[in-house]
């Protein structure tokens, strides 16, 4: 499979380059620049000689300084040893998927969820068993449902909150019912995919897998630099793997990758010892923007949208429109200028859902708006 955001992307500079205006509301990065600290620290690493290979499994003081801002944010402690540094967010789903993965076996993934999950369970030959993600109850799970799905052939549950792309958070309830129940099933791994752990909204709080004693020796937890310091093109994220995990981890970096770029490194130390006064202020803004387009996609014919509880995503719900998720993308790119995502994009059960990524300034995120209603009157 892909990511068909990058196929969006694509057309939408393609028709910026045939002089068209594009609102993009397509891609899933944040609209503002690398606080400037933190590009300096990567400037002056490389002007310090910083420019060889690193340990495979990422600079100490780097694992270090993870291991300290997890202590900081949700109080649990975690090892160094157990802290890997790689190139972004997916390195650790894709490695997470080929240690688990193989003919015969069972992952679960949410559907819609972020499409490499399933792409990459396919790949490596395993069944890909969807957890279903309900508008009705704001993109959260039922933990009884996913319990139910579990079979002996069950190897890995993928979990993303906040989601990509529906902006929901899982509720805290069903992750405890969940956790609770899978002490019953000890042969599952989970693989948390926290990336957006900072972008939560009216006054929500991120719950780490982490933070659970009983699935201590199971969670791989997947966080990075990517969204909460606007370092996507970097190339840098991080994941803590369970002690039994951790060296045949750092086997697949030294296969992979070697390591990450040190500069990098340097830059992402900063970010997490530096001021964090710019990541609050880029997610105050997302929380502002969130409300304006929530509330204007409310005020579209025929589209009704859940409230965005996390992430930089609205999901509405395009069905009465009588358009299919994908009519919707195209009408709205290919007339109306403003690219956005098919849910369809993010698993079959994205059908009459299209993502908007409101990582734009409020101003365009209204032009939009004022561009796709006349298409849906
Ligand atoms: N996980 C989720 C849920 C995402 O939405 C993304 C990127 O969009 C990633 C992981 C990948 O992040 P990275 O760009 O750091 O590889």
């Amino acid at each position: 499979g892909t990511e068909s955001a990058f196929v969006v992307l694509a057309r939408a500079h393609a028709l910026a380059a045939a002089g068209k205006e594009i609102i993009n509301l397509g891609i899933g990065q944040p609209d503002f620049r690398t606080p400037d600290h933190i590009v300096q620290a990567g400037i002056r690493a490389l002007e310090n000689g910083h420019h060889g290979y690193t340990p495979a499994n990422g600079l100490p003081a780097l694992r270090e300084a993870v291991a300290e801002d997890i202590y900081a944010r949700i109080d649990v402690t975690v090892n160094p040893d157990n802290v890997i540094i790689v190139p972004g967010g997916k390195p650790t789903m894709f490695f997470a998927v080929l240690m688990f993965g193989e003919p015969g076996v069972e992952i679960m993934y949410p559907n819609p969820g972020f499409p490499i999950y399933e792409s990459m369970i396919r790949y490596s030959g395993a069944t890909p068993v969807p957890i279903l993600l309900r508008e009705e109850t704001g993109f959260s799970f039922s933990a009884k449902a996913v319990l139910a799905k579990i079979t002996p052939n069950t190897r890995l549950i993928i979990l993303n909150s906040p989601s990509n792309p529906t902006g929901g958070v899982v509720d805290e309830a069903e992750l405890d019912l969940l956790a609770k129940g899978l002490e019953g099933h000890t042969h599952v791994a989970i693989l948390s995919d926290e990336i957006y752990s900072h972008m939560l909204y009216g006054g929500r709080k991120h719950k780490s897998l982490l933070t659970y004693p009983n699935l201590k020796d199971r969670v791989i937890m997947l966080d990075g630099w990517s969204k909460t310091y606007a370092m996507t093109g970097w190339r840098i994220g991080y994941a803590v793997w369970p002690e039994t995990m951790v060296e045949h981890a750092t086997r697949l970096c030294v296969n992979d990758h070697s390591c990450v770029n040190a500069s990098a490194q340097f830059a992402a130390l900063a970010a997490l010892k530096g001021p964090q006064d710019e990541v609050h202020e880029m997610i105050e803004s997302f929380d502002q923007r969130r409300k304006t387009i929530v509330a204007e996609l409310n005020n579209l014919p025929n589209v009704r949208c859940a409230d965005a509880a996390g992430a930089f995503y609205a999901f509405p719900n395009v069905a009465e429109t009588g358009l299919s998720a994908k009519e919707a993308q195209d009408l709205f790119l290919e007339k109306g200028g403003v690219a956005t995502i098919a849910g369809t994009s993010f698993g079959t059960n994205g059908e009459g859902f299209v993502r908007f990524s409101y990582a734009n300034s409020e101003e365009n995120i209204i032009k939009a708006m004022e561009r796709i209603r006349p298409l849906l009157a």
